[in-house]
């Protein structure tokens, strides 16, 4: 049988311009010049946060769900969608880290902890980074009182789970679905990598998702660069997103922070520019920008991006609710799609 493309030398490749992982003295010269110039500077405003409303979110499930989405910080979020609770790469712990003790450590508390989740049907898991697979937080949600939830994750990490004792996984190629509930996971291509350790680099597959739900559909990037995959995946869902069905996604969440210095995060991880371009690309309702604010990973201030996102946005004649950003711990509630 012949593989897809993207599966290549035991591992993962891009489907668009291969990836070559910075080497180790692309790392240090990143790293060097970033102190010399003493970056990231610090924040000059404070990462907006604000208190939960738990009322909302707990009563929010079953068949008077409204659609919503809570931003957790960084690249988690649950999404209240289809009569379920998901949660996207789920990340609690003080640090992306594989050391409890050293490694990018959260600025702000998650909006919601653990204990105040409600009970979550999916995970979804795009790609086995520390910044979005911490292994305390999946080990607390698949203990969650009333039963794990069914985590989703691209192919090659079912074995990770399942060595943890996590059983309830399934692991998915590009474009393949797990149907839960009546709402469809679809894994779609992101322009990323992955690596957990020095030698298991692209050796787990990595995406975003695409989630079908009757009163909402939402998109999630994951982690990515800019590619044609956006147009691609548009393309491919055409078919169950035309006008008369509802259109588009209502919901994008699409990364818009970590992206400098450029010549070292482009191809990993796209700027606010880009993700503007990933919104339309995919032709969304509405995007809302998430890896940003949480953990300091990169050159950038960490209260950069909303800035840029106000700017450009403005530039491009588009209104707030178009690309927004929350506060850590904000709820939006979406108009329930109409068909
Ligand atoms: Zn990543
Ligand atoms: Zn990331």
């Amino acid at each position: 049988m012949k593989l897809p493309p993207h599966h290549r030398n035991g591992g993962f490749q891009n489907n668009h311009g291969d990836f070559e992982p910075k080497s180790l003295a692309d790392v240090i010269r990143w790293r060097w010049n970033a102190s010399r110039r003493g970056l990231p500077p610090r924040p000059t405003e404070p990462i907006p946060t604000q208190p939960a409303d738990l009322g909302f979110i707990r009563a929010n499930h079953g068949a008077a769900q409204q659609p919503a989405v809570t931003w957790i910080g960084h690249a988690t979020v649950l999404a209240q969608l289809g009569g379920l609770n998901l949660l996207t790469d789920p990340v609690f712990s003080e640090r992306a880290s594989p050391l409890s003790f050293a490694g990018p450590k959260r600025e702000q508390p998650p909006g919601l902890t653990l204990a105040q989740l409600p009970h979550i049907d999916a995970v979804l898991v795009s790609h086995n980074h520390y910044d979005h697979l911490d292994l305390a937080s999946v080990r607390a949600l698949a203990h969650q009182p009333g039963g794990s939830p069914l985590f989703v994750a691209p192919l090659g990490l079912k074995a990770w789970f399942q060595a943890r004792g996590i059983e309830r996984v399934v692991e998915l190629d590009w474009w393949q679905a797990e149907r839960l509930a009546g709402v469809d996971i679809v894994l779609v291509p992101a322009q990323h990598w992955s690596a957990r350790g020095l030698n298991d680099r692209m050796k787990t597959l990595w995406g975003g998702f695409a989630v079908f739900a009757p009163d909402c559909q939402l998109f999630f990037a994951g982690d990515t660069g800019y590619s044609r995959d956006f147009a691609d995946i548009r393309e491919r869902f055409a078919e169950r997103q035309q006008p008369h069905q509802g259109g588009s996604f209502d919901i994008a969440l699409i990364p818009i922070g970590a992206y400098e210095p450029r010549w070292f995060m482009q191809s990993q991880h796209v700027n606010v520019e880009e993700a503007l371009k990933i919104h339309a690309d995919l032709g969304a309702k509405r995007s809302l920008g998430v890896h940003w604010g949480t953990f300091e990973l990169t050159d950038e201030a960490l209260d950069e991006p909303p800035r840029q996102l106000t700017r450009q946005r403005a530039d491009l004649g588009l209104c707030e609710d178009e690309f927004f950003t929350l506060a850590i711990g904000e709820t939006r509630r979406l108009p329930p799609r109409r068909v």
